[in-house]
């Protein structure tokens, strides 16, 4: 029999497959089970309508067969069939196909052979894994079927067969393991069970094979030296029915839990599980869950964001990143839409206008969803925050802030006055009348906050502060600025906007020679000594003068030594305190020891504000020869 050939760049695919060093080979199942599943669905159409199809849908399934002794794999439908016609045009030429697109977008990447992978490449993947391909198959309602075989792109042969009913049985033999690439595995019953488990566990047919199992022989069972035996048994490989296509009040939350930790690997409970259902400009549904606990690998690159992505039941995309926007990346779900094509590549996802509406959809969905656990379950949201929380705060800083004001409200600093977690509405709702700002201070930890000298004013005043303990925390207020038109304002900042209080109406007159001796002493080391406005009962502190804080430069300094990041420091002292005054009386007896007390507040200083001190052994040379 002459062999036809394949169109052009059908010959140009087909080699690609063959060729391919595409790790994902295993892709081929799911290709042939979709196809068949499509075959099954425009018969079980017809059936609806039609009494001589003879089946009801309980009829229909797809039978996998693996032949390990004869390496032959197949693949059984009893769908709609393919006539000669059809054989040719499908088979024959992958114009007809979704291929197409493959081989479009194949020829402006010439080098890039991984992006085979993320294609539905259809019914030519079997090339990747098959020696030889035979199809035979009979379209419903008539009378003849057909052979067609092809051993790649020399072309394939077409013939008329006898068989009895509808539907297509692909029949493929495996290639010979080389070097490199073990294809026994196709041919493993296990290994078939588990891709059908992960591509195509929600096709709505049974997927059924025969597996071989072992079992005590009865006569056996009471013995000593019990005796095994193979046997046989038919087996539906998928579940058929995703768990988001069920009816939300039809499911349990056990079973959400189930379907959680085994999709997921993983072993805590869900927080909250989110289902929804949308028909509209794009339908879809989507399951999406909240973990309880932050993930091990959560703040490495060893993470992946992205939900899993299906178009009706037979997965595209294990990871689809983006379905989900980098706050929330630590959502966990999936999203099912027929909307979307098998054959879609992730370039080609990026500008698809329908995922991008999911995407949007989805994220709105999600913030809702906090937002009322915020509103309503408050026990769970701090749970949640004190997982993700930091997420949220980057999400405030990165892209410029861009997301601030989408992201604010779900936000939660410990509070000073309350001795818990706070939102930004819960204390601009309990500022005082006169108080102008949100005030926060930074350290390592609330009690290292609690001694910070520059909190000592607010807190006599009754001021509520917001503990910043993570590092992201004061950039977080810094990019939001301000929140229901209130400016945030750090307590060690110079001015903290109070006026009218006690210290204030200290005699400054009398100072400026004290404060100028402090300058000339210290130098560059600060850039200005005022009276504090703020300090009760210790003697000085340091406040930062200018956009850049002591934090920034810590934090910027601890990232990169060599930035040169430095606020400037403005030695604040308290002219009540009895150290200070003593080093003014010193001024007229004692120079050098005036100097030495003031060397050593300002170390002190530095210590009380986290910062190092320059020369720590000279500082301790210093208060001992004081003392
Ligand atoms: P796609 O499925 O993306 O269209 P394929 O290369 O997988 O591309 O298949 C080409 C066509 O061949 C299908 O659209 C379908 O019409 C036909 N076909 C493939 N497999 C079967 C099958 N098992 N039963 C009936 N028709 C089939």
């Amino acid at each position: 029999m002459a062999k036809k050939q394949f169109k052009s760049e059908s010959k140009r695919l087909l080699d690609l497959m063959i060729n391919s060093i595409y790790t994902h080979k295993e892709i081929f199942l799911r290709e042939l089970i979709s196809n068949a599943s499509d075959a099954i669905d425009k018969l079980c159409f017809i059936s609806l309508t039609d009494d001589k199809v003879g089946m009801d849908r309980s009829d229909f399934k797809i039978c996998i067969n693996a032949d390990k002794d004869n390496r032959v794999l197949k693949i059984t439908d009893n769908g709609i069939g393919m006539n000669k016609d059809e054989l040719e045009n499908n088979l024959g030429t992958i114009a007809s196909s979704g291929s197409y697109k493959f081989k479009q977008d194949m020829d402006s990447k010439q080098d890039d052979i991984d992006i085979i992978g993320q294609f539905g490449v259809g019914f030519y993947s079997a090339f990747m894994v098959a020696k030889k391909i035979t199809v035979n198959t009979k379209k419903y309602g008539e009378e003849t079927g057909y052979c067609w075989q092809s051993s790649g792109a020399d072309g394939y042969t077409v013939k008329e067969i006898e068989k009895d009913s509808a539907g297509t049985e692909i029949i493929l033999e495996i290639k010979d393991n080389t070097d490199e690439e073990n294809y026994d595995e196709f041919l493993e019953q296990y290994r078939l069970q588990g891709l059908v488990k992960k591509y195509s566990d929600y096709i709505r047919y049974p997927i059924m094979m025969d597996m071989t199992k072992s079992r005590v022989k009865e006569e056996t069972k009471d013995s000593d030296k019990p005796e095994y035996e193979e046997y046989t048994e038919t087996e539906t490989l998928n579940s058929m029915v995703p768990i988001w296509q069920r009816r939300k009040q039809e499911v349990e939350q056990e079973e959400y839990d189930k379907f959680y930790s085994e999709k997921f690997m993983t072993m805590d409970k869900p927080l909250k599980t989110i289902v929804t259902s949308v028909e509209g400009v794009v339908t879809y549904k989507a399951l999406l869950f909240i973990p309880s606990a932050t993930p091990y690998d959560y703040y490495t690159k060893e993470y992946k964001k992205g939900l899993q992505l299906y178009s009706s039941g037979v997965l595209i995309m294990d990871c689809c990143e983006e379905l989900l926007p980098e706050h929330f990346r630590f959502v966990k779900g999936v999203v099912d839409s027929a909307d979307l094509s098998l054959n879609i590549s992730r370039e080609m996802l990026q500008h698809d206008r329908h995922l991008l509406t999911i995407a949007q959809n989805i994220e709105k969905k999600i913030k809702n969803e906090l937002n009322s656990m915020l509103a309503n379950d408050r026990e769970n949201y701090e749970k949640f925050f004190n997982a993700f929380g930091r997420q949220l705060k980057y999400g405030v800083v990165s892209d410029y802030g861009m997301h601030k004001q989408e992201l604010q409200d779900l936000l939660m600093f410990y509070s000073s006055t309350e001795k818990k977690l706070v939102t930004l509405s819960e204390y601009v709702d309990r500022m005082k009348e006169e108080q102008k700002y949100i005030y926060f201070a930074t350290g390592d930890s609330a009690a290292a906050i609690d001694a910070l000298p520059q909190t000592e004013l607010l807190r006599s005043k009754g001021y509520e502060i917001l503990y910043c303990t993570d590092d992201v925390d004061e950039f977080t207020l810094q990019t939001l600025m301000v929140y229901k038109e209130k400016s945030f304002c750090s307590a060690t900042n110079e001015d903290l906007g109070i006026e009218n209080d006690e210290a204030n109406k200290e005699d400054k007159g009398d100072s400026s020679a004290l404060l100028t001796f402090v300058k000339e002493t210290l130098g560059d080391k600060i850039s200005e000594v005022v009276a504090s406005k703020k300090l009760v009962s210790h003697p000085v502190c340091l406040t930062a003068k200018g956009g850049i804080s002591f934090e920034m430069e810590k934090y910027f300094n601890s990232v990169q030594p060599d930035s040169g990041m430095k606020a400037q420091r403005v030695l604040e002292l308290n002219l009540s305190h009895s150290a200070v005054k003593a080093m003014e009386g010193f001024i007229q007896t004692d120079i050098d020891r005036a100097k030495k007390y003031a060397e050593v507040l300002y170390c002190q200083a530095l210590l009380i504000a986290g910062l190092p001190l320059e020369n720590p052994s000279e500082y301790t040379d210093l208060v001992c020869s004081i003392m």
